[in-house]
């Protein structure tokens, strides 16, 4: 078929607006009532294709026909279920495994296709709501998920009981655990730039941050719990790094990088958190990783590449609140410069602490970025004096 593009007229152009519409993509002032192919129509449509994967050029060739017809199923209007060879797709399944993975079940990628995995995770659903787990889902499992979707709006239950249990946790940081994991190692440097006649790689830099961060943490009267040491034989894969924090029931992950690029002007300190680009996010893991972000920012000057939600193995199955920190560019000569200087990794740690500590405050405890300072709660508990 021939592609339908800007300048087009026609009933087809209507059913483009239409479903573009329903989508919220074209004003619903206007979207449904022509039948022109305008200007908005096309960057409706780049939006669309730029939200599906496809190859964005404004036009509704044979595979984005075939996505937005399937982008008319509303949720409910027919029984999903995991078909063979030709999988079911559309917005309902999306919706679903959206609604899904707010809950808490692993139903792998929001990506609108009822395959395996999101069937596996209907049938846990089904069976922990007391229906017959057959993985197909119907108006009663439909039921189920409304009435409980209404109560977990804004997060999955794991994440309201966690932000829970922080608020009532009490500010102190004496007696928490906190698992610190150095990125990379053993057969994997990570980024490594040679300068001159020294070699430095990601993998030695940001262990040797760790190693400063476990001291800081333990002066304060946290557990500290490193994923690997100095110079392990092998790397070990990042499922086995949020496994080994979940076995210890750590209750913050931090995970240390640096990053690289092949352009040197490239620097910079960015967090990330789990989350998915359809707004499903870890509540407690956005905050504490937008506190270590403008801690790090404020205390370092190092430039700000802001905070990022990822779907990453390493965030998604860590069960705490979970950050990656990427602590500047090795490849950056001021960013490198910086990381060398033992001093500079200090106020790095520090601004860590901070974070840390701060994510435990109450709200109106809470003190402004950069103040608090460090080294006073190390005096509280080497007093014996529990801040609180
Ligand atoms: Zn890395």
């Amino acid at each position: 078929m021939r592609p339908i593009r800007p300048g087009d007229q026609g009933p087809a152009v209507i059913e483009i607006r239409a479903v573009l519409t329903g989508l919220d993509l074209l004003s619903k002032a206007t979207g449904p009532y022509s039948d022109e192919f305008d200007a908005a129509t096309e960057r409706a449509v780049r939006a669309f294709q730029q939200s599906r994967g496809l190859s964005v050029d404004g036009r509704v060739g044979a595979e984005t026909w075939r996505a937005l017809d399937a982008a008319r199923w509303r949720l409910g209007a027919r029984t999903l279920y995991h078909a063979v060879p030709v999988p079911l797709t559309g917005e309902d399944v999306r919706s679903l495994q959206e609604r899904l993975l707010e809950m808490g079940y692993d139903a792998g990628r929001a990506d609108a296709i009822y395959g395996v995995r999101t069937s596996r995770a209907v049938a846990q659903f089904q069976r922990e709501v007391g229906l017959a787990p057959d993985g197909t889902c119907g108006p009663h499992t439909m039921g189920a998920l409304r009435r409980l979707g209404r109560k977990v709006v804004g997060g999955r239950p794991q994440w309201l009981r966690e932000s829970d249990a922080i608020r009532q946790s009490g500010p102190t940081l004496v007696g928490r655990t906190v698992v610190i994991d150095p990125g990379h190692g053993g057969t994997d440097p990570g980024v490594v730039v040679p300068d001159g006649p020294l070699r430095w790689t990601e993998a030695d830099l940001v262990h040797d941050l760790a190693s400063r961060l476990e001291g800081r943490f333990a002066a304060s009267g946290v557990r500290v719990q490193l994923t690997r040491g100095p110079a392990p034989e092998t790397c070990l894969p990042d499922i086995d790094r949020a496994q080994l924090a979940n076995s210890l029931g750590a209750d913050v992950f931090i995970s240390l990088h640096t990053d690289g690029h092949a352009n040197p002007d490239a620097e910079g300190v960015a967090t990330y958190h789990y989350g998915t680009d359809n707004g499903v996010t870890s509540a407690t893991g956005e905050r504490l990783a937008g506190l270590v972000q403008r801690e790090i920012v404020a205390r370092t000057g190092l430039r700000d590449c802001r905070t990022h939600a990822k779907a990453w193995d390493l965030l998604r199955l860590t069960r705490m609140p979970a950050v990656r920190i990427e602590v500047g560019y090795l490849t950056s000569p001021t960013d490198r410069a910086r990381l060398i200087d033992p001093r500079f990794r200090d106020k790095l740690v520090e601004a860590i602490v901070a974070a840390v500590q701060r994510m435990y405050l109450p709200v109106e405890r809470d003190v402004p970025t950069g103040s608090l300072d460090v080294s006073e709660l190390r005096a509280a508990v080497a007093a014996g004096n529990v801040v609180d």
